[in-house]
């Protein structure tokens, strides 16, 4: 096993600082010999396996191209339950975890039903299905390779969540006349002039209709769910959104002037705008 770190080194120096190559092929290992991270300590010094050796190598040729480790695994770690990721999704970020924990914790009654749009993976639908109370949860996607993964991660979590192939900027009117207590989004939110200054892992790697909006409508999505969400939602509904850092103030403003209440900015472990949330106001007449 030392010599597959000392190749690692060798191969990986110009992309990846000295300590998380260790931690990358720590991972490698693991998932290669099926051993737990403390076993992998123990038996450094241990061959390996031929055919080991080789899916470890392999495994590092791609490392090397820059494609993240989360797609080469087929899986990560997300609110505790193992989700498998591929190319047809974002890997889940550990910002949308906080998004995640604060609609669990702000939203404890029985039998809320939950609308995630653009679930991607379904991270965030099936980690609400598994930790809130007996929650009623659907989730929407355009992208049938992305329902298809999530589809499966909704069967490895034992989780129950309608998933629907829906175009949110082009919604039926059936698709209208459902009814939720929580609409829940992480949609596309990068600008097209951020892309520049990306990692090669993302740009490269991860698929750009789930990161992209144009630079002259970066709320594209904020608006559409947030109209749809003045029919969709039942009274005193919320709106969760993850966002841009830079339009923190700007969504806020957006659900202000289309009449939901107490419009919030909250902060990610970074310090940076990373949520938004509103409720919507019950009609004048009740
Ligand atoms: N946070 C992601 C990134 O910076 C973007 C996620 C999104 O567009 N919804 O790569």
């Amino acid at each position: 096993m030392k010599q597959i770190f000392e190749q690692a080194r060798i191969l990986l120096h110009d992309i990846y600082p000295e300590k998380e190559i260790e931690a990358l092929v720590k991972q490698l290992l693991q998932k290669v010999c099926n051993q737990s991270r403390t076993n992998i300590l123990i038996y450094k010094n241990r061959d390996l396996l031929l055919e080991n050796r080789e899916d470890v190598m392999q495994m590092l040729s791609r490392l090397k191209t820059g494609e993240p480790i989360q797609y080469i695994l087929g899986e990560t770690e997300f609110y505790g339950s193992m989700f498998k990721v591929a190319p047809g999704v974002l890997i889940p970020r550990p910002e949308t975890e906080e998004l995640v924990e604060l609609i669990i914790r702000e939203n404890k009654a029985a039998g809320l039903a939950v609308l995630d749009i653009g679930t991607g993976s379904g991270c965030i639908a099936i980690s609400l299905a598994k930790n809130m109370n007996q929650a009623s949860v659907e989730a929407w996607d355009i992208s049938e390779d992305a329902l298809a993964i999530a589809s499966g991660n909704n069967q490895l979590s034992r989780t129950n969540v309608t998933f629907r192939q829906v175009d949110v900027l082009n919604l039926t009117v059936e698709q209208m006349s459902a009814k939720f207590d929580i609409i829940v989004s992480n949609p596309p939110y990068v600008c097209e002039e951020e892309a520049e200054a990306m990692h090669v892992n993302v740009m490269e790697f991860e698929p750009h209709i789930a990161l992209f909006v144009p630079d002259k409508n970066p709320l594209l999505f904020y608006r559409k769910i947030a109209e749809s969400g003045l029919s969709l939602l039942n009274p005193r509904g919320k709106i969760y959104f993850e966002i841009n850092e830079r339009f923190g103030s700007m969504t806020a403003n957006m659900l202000a002037e289309l009449s939901y209440s107490n419009a919030e900015v909250i902060k990610d472990i970074f310090g940076k705008d990373r949520i938004v949330m509103a409720q919507i106001n019950l009609p004048a007449h009740q």
